[in-house]
């Protein structure tokens, strides 16, 4: 470490034998009375598997809880488009897992930036996560004599991921959902659906309430809490071209940065080494083939540079499989960024197909002819059938044609062992929060996560803050509430008032490839460098040039999008000088100039072995920077090798 633990930031993990934390952490915390809980009111915002787990349970304790969402349905949120599966040690393959592996090949996965306490608990609550979904009845595959099936995921040598066909976070969304809307019913949670959260209300300091856009007539409105929990996922976004679904983005976590609460590597960004290869300028959205595939997929591309024959004339001997060439004991399933670094690697040297050469093969001819073309479509059925709606090939006939795409964010806001901001009363729960997957999320940990916060650990840890009590009742009429609301106010009468010439999705369209340029896969100081400079150019010409059509008293998409994406120009240039300050490749953050001479991510534990947790000091302001040092008492830390 170059320099000292910042004061700022207290990740408050509990002292004693790492096993034990969790369980003296639950014994230790403060309990709100039964009668109680009844007297506060919890603020959630998002109903995705984070925040539909979080509201279904604080309703279920008997707190009263106010859930808001973009969507019509909180059916509709992000988490309903998780395909591969969910993470949990059950070890029902017999096969060696447990407890501990889990959290070290998570802490490894996430190449040794994610902090060890937070990992182990996730790795103890994912057991329960399973028994939970099943009683609500979350139809999980099942092998022959019933025992819930697995299959294996990226950067594990076991089997440990359920799923449900390829629509897993969907059927856990229906039973998040369920669970939450028995509370509705209760008359514990009130849903306020089709609100955008816009700004956040301190008051002394603490987390009080929020405002929200009545997305449907405009209406901008002040809600009063004892504490608000922040659920709305991650901002992959941001590239305009991501696997993410459209309505994904950075708002609520960014503007809860600009009122105290941390960003925690920014950088850390996830692309996934499978998906449907950019095909034109017209796209505004990129599709995902599951990591799942890898179980049976094998991944190449020719052996000679600017190989043009279709894939069934090029014989084995001229085929390199280059993922189990480079890697034997992984093979197809190292994680995501080894993977998509090599196919990344691949196409630079000519190798890439398709018409773009921006592509590599996912071939499923071997895992055919071994079982058969019925037990593919069983295992991934919808997963083939949207391939060939989207490319128009058959790929039971021809291999699928896949490239890297921004997937999911690592960073997010801080958070600490309780999960709570440096806001005090604000949590952060999901892929909002940059908790437990370090530099690199290894496949089916998003959803075992989200779960896990909302499900196991934010019961406990709410109750420890509200009972520490304080919390003097607090009025939406207040005057702390009206001044953000005319912020709020403000800043809509401002995008509406440019009536330029470009529409918001335009400039987010050039944001995106800025991004994608140089702080997308490969990253370098002079890139860097220059995408600071681009993203101040663009941003000044938004705020100059900027067209936002209608009014702001109907449902208005351009409206909607103009502010997310002035946001975006803001977290941008945080991720590239997030990006430029760490001198050092790890995970999904690839600095070109630290690579081993195999072309492998090289860390530098001596001096970035820390989070960066950026402290928002005014527009006109550089951020501050904020180290929380990482200890491994546990692992040893170690070049990693899928070798
Ligand atoms: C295509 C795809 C497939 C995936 N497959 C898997 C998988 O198989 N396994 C796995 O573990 N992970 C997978 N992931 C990752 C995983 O789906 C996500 O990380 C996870 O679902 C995020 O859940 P969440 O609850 O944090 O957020 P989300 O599901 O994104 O929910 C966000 C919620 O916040 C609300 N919201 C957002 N902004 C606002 C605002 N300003 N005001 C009010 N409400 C707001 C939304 O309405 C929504 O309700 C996949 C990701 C993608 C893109």
């Amino acid at each position: 470490m170059n320099e000292q633990q910042s004061k700022k930031l207290d990740s408050k993990v509990p002292a004693g034998p790492l096993a034990e934390k969790w369980d003296k952490h639950r014994f230790d915390s403060k309990l709100v009375n039964p009668s109680n809980k009844r007297k506060f009111t919890l603020i959630v915002v998002g109903t995705g598997l984070a925040g539909a787990s979080a509201a279904a349970s604080l309703g279920e304790l008997g707190y009263n809880v106010k859930a808001f969402f973009i969507h019509d349905s909180p059916r509709r949120a992000h988490s309903i488009a998780a395909q591969g599966g969910i993470n949990a040690s059950k070890n029902y393959a017999n096969d060696g897992d447990s407890v501990w592996r889990l959290f070290y090949d998570t802490i490894k996965g996430g190449d040794y930036r994610a902090r060890e306490a937070n990992v182990y608990r996730l790795a103890q609550v994912s057991e329960a996560i399973i028994d939970q979904c099943v009683a609500q009845g979350v139809p999980f595959a099942r092998e022959y004599g019933g025992v819930l099936a697995n299959r294996s995921f990226g950067g594990a040598q076991v089997s440990r991921t359920f799923y449900a066909r390829g629509q897993t976070g969907q059927q856990l969304l229906l039973g998040a959902y369920q669970a939450m809307m028995r509370q509705v019913d209760t008359g514990k949670v009130t849903l306020f659906k089709r609100r955008e959260m816009l700004d956040l209300v301190t008051i002394d300091g603490r987390a009080r309430g929020i405002i929200t856009r009545n997305l449907l007539n405009g209406e901008i409105e002040a809600h009063e809490g004892d504490a608000v929990l922040l659920c709305t996922g991650g901002y992959g976004n941001l590239f305009y071209l991501s696997t993410n679904a459209m309505n994904s983005n950075a708002t609520a976590a960014w503007r809860c940065y600009k009122r105290g609460a941390m960003f925690a590597n920014p950088c850390f960004t996830q692309i996934h080494p499978t998906c449907i290869p950019v095909s034109g300028d017209h796209q505004s959205k990129l599709t995902l083939m599951s990591e799942s595939l890898r179980n049976d997929g094998r991944v190449w591309v020719p052996l000679k540079a600017g190989d043009k024959r279709p894939p069934s004339q090029i014989p084995e001997q001229e085929r390199d499989y280059y993922l189990e060439r480079r890697y034997p004991s992984f093979g197809n399933l190292v994680p995501r960024d080894v993977a998509s670094r090599a196919a990344k690697a691949v196409c630079d040297k000519g190798m890439g197909v398709g018409t773009t050469g921006q592509a590599v093969y996912l071939d499923f001819a071997e895992a055919i002819g071994r079982l058969g073309e019925a037990v593919i479509r069983d295992r991934y059925g919808n997963l083939f059938d949207m391939y060939e709606m989207i490319t128009g090939e058959n790929p039971y006939k021809t291999p699928m044609r896949i490239y890297p795409a921004v997937h999911y964010t690592m960073g997010g806001l801080w958070v600490d062992y309780n999960l709570m901001t440096t806001v005090p009363g604000l949590f952060a729960l999901g892929e909002c929060n940059f908790s437990d997957h370090g530099a690199n999320r290894l496949g089916a940990s998003a959803l075992m996560q989200g779960l896990a916060d909302g499900y196991f650990v934010i019961p406990y840890t709410i109750g420890n803050y509200l009972a520490g009590g304080g919390l003097d009742k607090v009025s939406a009429d207040q005057e702390e509430f009206k001044t953000v609301m005319a912020e709020v106010n403000g800043r809509i009468g401002k995008l509406l008032g440019i009536k330029g010439k470009r529409d918001p999705r335009d400039f987010h369209r050039q944001l995106g490839k800025i991004m994608w340029d140089n702080v997308g896969m490969g990253r370098n100081e002079a890139g860097l460098k220059t995408a600071i400079t681009e993203i101040g150019k663009l941003r000044e010409e938004y705020w100059q040039n900027l067209r936002v059509p209608g009014e702001p008293t109907t449902l208005n998409k351009y409206l909607e999008f103009a502010g997310r994406v002035a946001d975006y120009f803001e977290l941008g240039e945080l991720m590239a000088r997030d990006a430029l300050h760490r001198e050092e490749s790890c995970g999904g953050h690839f600095r070109e100039e630290y690579q081993t001479s195999e072309g492998e991510a090289q860390r530098r534990d001596d001096q970035f072995a820390y989070v960066a947790a950026w402290e928002f000091k005014g527009d006109k302001a550089e951020p501050e920077m904020h180290k929380e040092e990482l200890k491994f008492e546990n692992v040893e830390l170690k070049q990693r090798s899928y070798k």
